[in-house]
């Protein structure tokens, strides 16, 4: 997708933070972190978000939930963190490319909504 963000940042044409590549998945601190640690891991394949997987693409939804475990063992996450993916406007999902947050660092609040 020419006009995605993510997608550029992917590419390289924007510039990122990245934390993690392989195959299919990279991952990136946020710019406007919400928590001590705070990464955007997403799918290398435009999706635009959770509401779009289906038989043929789940499995690198899978893929960025496997890259999220081995970013929280090598960010130092013991205590634990948090994966949120919001999906569409209700949600407040701003970037239309598929993409988990990983928040950590810190006791996070009881409350996700
Ligand atoms: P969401 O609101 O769930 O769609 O999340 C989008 C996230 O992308 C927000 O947390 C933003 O802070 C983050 N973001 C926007 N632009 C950039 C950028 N250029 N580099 C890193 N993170 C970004
Ligand atoms: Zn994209």
């Amino acid at each position: 997708m020419s006009d995605c963000l993510f997608c550029k940042i992917i590419s390289g044409e924007i510039p990122s933070a990245k934390v993690y590549e392989d195959e299919n998945v990279f991952a990136f601190r946020d710019i406007a972190p919400q928590a001590p640690t705070h990464i955007l891991v997403v799918p290398r394949e435009h999706i635009e978000s959770v509401a779009d997987l289906n038989a043929d693409n789940s499995a690198l939804a899978a893929r960025c939930l496997e890259a999220a475990a081995v970013i929280a063992r090598q960010e130092g996450l013991r205590g634990g963190f948090r994966v949120v993916s919001n999906c569409g406007d209700d949600a407040g999902q701003t970037v239309k490319h598929l993409h988990f947050h990983i928040l950590g660092g810190e006791r996070l609040g009881d409350r996700m909504a």
